[in-house]
């Protein structure tokens, strides 16, 4: 018999609600990936960097061209200057950098304190490399971090802290107040953290993103996730990186190079030459924005409770006095039965905190937004 080393890790919700989904043709607002074609502008410099040649490993840290780009971008957008050379490295998708990370950070014993609810590779890479995920939860429908309650989780063995924002599932987005906070508990620590900011772009209502990276003592200390999939929508070629000081850099490029060694060649070098024109990114957040506000509206009249995201692709709707019913069946039930398939809010929790809310993605085609928010809209009392 194997000894498991996540023994609790099962199939995950995301792909049973897609499968069913597909099952009973319902509009799918379950996962998280936009529903629409990214611009082939792209799609055309990747294909003439191969076709030019361009089909060997990259470098370990990433192309230069690539990591160029990407010091230029985040001086620009946050005003912090990362080393090309030390401090950016590529990776495949945030969700390596994130188990990279972890896993060049932590050691048996470590205290990681982590929010609820949270995105769901953060606990398993904790947990693989002998730490101790430290829950915080947070509930709907402001999600807000009690900066005192952090306070008192953190001790001698408090090695890391991960945050993440714009924030998934919520859709909230933490202020200048937060990082200023937390920078404070962090300053004098002997601990680190871990900043998951795929979603920088997608924030709405001029809210400013709060890249740790603003903050010259929290840089100090943190490594940064990003995402391209995120950026660009193409969630399938798995594209990020990670930005930091060049001491944890040197440790995460120590994993780095024996967990992938280096990503997709053609790739880094038409995402060099795509991001040259800053608009590729800049005007994301009024497309997302667009389609928050047509989900929103098609809701109207609905009885379901909700704060518009600030940010994301995702919002989270509350069902309190509406279905008497736990989320997860909930989420089956609106997919078998009004044909729109979403994600209960308690998988992100480490255990189900009853907050009776689900996260719908709108990254989808318009047509189908209205069509789901009108069917939502049609749910106005006890069913
Ligand atoms: N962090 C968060 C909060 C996410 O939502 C996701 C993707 N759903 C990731 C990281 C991973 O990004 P990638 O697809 O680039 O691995």
């Amino acid at each position: 018999m194997i000894k498991s080393k996540l023994p609790n890790v099962g199939t995950t919700i995301f792909t049973v609600m897609s499968k069913l989904a597909a099952e009973h043709n319902a509009i799918n607002l379950g996962q998280g990936f936009p529903g629409f074609q990214m611009d082939m502008k792209i799609a055309d410099l990747v294909h003439s960097y191969m076709k030019k040649g361009f089909n060997q490993y990259a470098p370990m840290q990433g192309t230069i061209e690539l990591r160029r780009v990407i010091a230029d971008k985040i001086n620009v957008m946050y005003g912090h200057s990362y080393s090309p050379d030390h401090e950016i490295t590529i990776t495949a998708g945030g969700t390596q950098a994130i188990f990279t990370a972890i896993s060049s950070l932590v050691h048996p014993g470590d205290e990681v304190v982590m929010f609820a609810p949270a995105y769901d590779c953060y606990a398993p890479a904790v947990e693989l490399n002998g730490g101790i995920p430290v829950w915080i939860n947070l509930t709907f429908p402001d999600f807000r971090i009690n900066w005192e309650e952090v306070k008192n989780k953190l001790n001698e063995r408090t090695k890391l802290i991960i945050i993440n924002s714009p924030h998934n599932p919520s859709g909230t987005v933490m202020s200048a107040d937060d990082m200023s906070q937390l920078e404070f508990l962090v300053k004098d620590r002997e601990m680190f953290v871990l900043s998951d900011e795929v979603y920088e772009h997608l924030i709405f209502d001029g809210v400013k993103h709060e890249s740790v990276s603003r903050y010259p003592d929290l840089a100090k200390k943190s490594l940064i996730v990003f995402s391209f999939g995120k950026t660009f929508h193409n969630t399938g070629w798995k594209m990020g990186y990670i930005c930091a000081p060049e001491y944890l850099m040197n440790e995460f490029r120590k994993v780095h190079q024996f967990n992938v060694f280096s990503c997709n060649t053609p790739i880094q070098y038409a995402l060099a030459d795509y991001m040259s024109d800053k608009d590729t990114y800049l005007k994301l957040p009024g497309f997302f924005q667009e389609k928050r506000d047509k989900f929103l509206a098609a809701l109207q009249g609905s009885a379901f409770t909700y704060k518009p995201a600030d940010g994301t692709y995702f919002q989270v709707l509350g069902y309190d006095g509406l279905f008497d019913e736990a989320d997860t069946a909930l989420a089956v039930r609106l997919t078998t039965d009004f044909g729109i398939a979403s994600i209960p809010c308690s998988v992100f929790y480490p255990v189900d905190a009853g907050q009776n809310a689900l996260r719908f993605c709108f990254a989808k085609e318009d047509n189908l937004l209205e069509k789901a928010g009108r069917i939502l809209g049609t749910i106005t009392g006890l069913n």
